[in-house]
């Protein structure tokens, strides 16, 4: 069993009492393997670099460190927490202020594709917590909007996406808004060898947890079907009538496919919403809200579903198109089986991919 313990508590850490009421009142009994190995560590401040497999608890692992470490009698940003997408910063926030419920901690959450107007009002009262992605917080930092001067915590999930190309250069100017003693820990399922420069050039001796096995991807069941693109819908139907779909999620290589593909979904009469990231961040965060709430079955998203999308409801995962990398597939699988769940994976591969494979 991939949560199966060592027989820790969550008591053996000596945390803020308050903070362990919202850790159980979250339904948490027992520390993942992961949050054994890695809050002990945190707690006393060191760097962390941690490895560990999709859906066993990477969230709770950097969020309990944080909340204890935050004092909330102090007016000042003390923790950053970085995310690539969005709506993995939404619900990360949501986690923080569930498990910080009991803590008076103010956890801000700030993103593109909102308000800059109303971030920078929200800044002006205290805030404790910042979860951000890369490009907002930035620019308040630079700003001066968003003090960084004081925040001696940064964590970054989904580590090695925010160390690609695309927002690299960010982090190291945000990092730069730092005290020198500050403790940075990265979280993902996948590291590959492009976060070693970074690891060498920023961490200070880091803790390296590798909780990763052979076994990567045990709890789910992994399928695959040849196809000719124009024969995909067509076997997209029989899975839908065939499978037991408690909640699903259809990934497609672009946008325009995301469309066009929920649109045939519809048609042949199967509950369908879409999402990807053209779309305006209000119909987004609905989408979000309300495929998580269950108010539908199934979803066709792009690649900004691929990270950190916790929905324990979701038991299969479909990659209607296949993922042009090994990572992407890793964790647009890791999707389904959170926490110990089964999951089910099926892959649509054509000809084409499969000379690129
Ligand atoms: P990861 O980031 O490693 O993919 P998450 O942090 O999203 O995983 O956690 C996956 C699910 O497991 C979440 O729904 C979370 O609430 C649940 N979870 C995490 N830690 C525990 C725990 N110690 N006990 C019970 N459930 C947990
Ligand atoms: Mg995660």
């Amino acid at each position: 069993d991939v949560t199966a313990t060592k027989g820790n508590d969550f008591e053996d850490y000596f945390l803020k009492r308050e903070l362990l009421m919202g850790i159980f009142e979250k339904g948490f009994e027992k520390p993942s393997p992961i949050q054994e190995e890695s809050i002990p560590i945190a707690l006393v401040g060191r760097d962390v670099l941690a490895r560990a497999k999709n859906g066993t608890g990477k969230t709770a692992a950097f969020c309990i460190p944080v909340l204890e470490k935050v004092d909330t009698t102090r007016n000042a940003i003390q923790a950053l927490i970085l995310v690539p997408t969005r709506e993995l910063a939404l619900q990360t926030a949501q986690v923080c202020k569930e498990m910080g419920k009991y803590l008076n901690v103010e956890v801000m959450v700030t993103t593109g594709g909102t308000s800059l107007k109303d971030d920078i009002m929200r800044l002006y009262s205290t805030i404790h917590i910042v979860v951000a992605t890369p490009g907002r917080i930035l620019d308040l930092a630079n700003k001066n909007v968003a003090k960084l001067n004081d925040c001696r915590v940064l964590c970054m999930d989904e580590a090695d996406k925010l160390l690609s190309p695309e927002f690299e250069p960010i982090i190291e100017q945000l990092i730069g808004f730092l005290p020198r003693d500050r403790q940075i820990m990265l979280y993902s399922a996948t590291f590959p060898v492009t976060v070693k420069h970074f690891k060498e050039r920023w961490l200070n001796k880091p803790y390296i947890v590798n909780l990763m096995d052979e076994l990567t991807l045990k709890g789910i069941t992994q399928y695959y079907a040849f196809v000719e693109e124009k024969q995909k819908v067509h076997c997209l139907n029989t899975l839908f009538s065939k499978l037991r779909i408690n909640q699903s999620i259809i990934f497609c290589n672009s946008v325009n496919r995301v469309e066009l593909l929920a649109k045939k979904i519809t048609e042949l009469g199967y509950s369908c919403f879409y999402i990807h990231a053209k779309m305006l961040q209000s119909h987004r965060n609905r989408v979000f809200h309300d495929f998580r709430n269950g108010l539908c079955r199934n979803l066709v998203s792009s690649d900004l579903f691929t990270r950190g999308i916790d929905i324990q409801s979701v038991n299969v995962v479909i990659n209607f198109d296949f993922p042009k990398n090994a990572e992407t597939y890793l964790h647009r699988v890791g999707r389904s089986g959170r926490f110990g769940h089964l999951g089910l994976a099926v892959n649509l591969i054509t000809y084409e991919d499969r000379l690129n494979l």
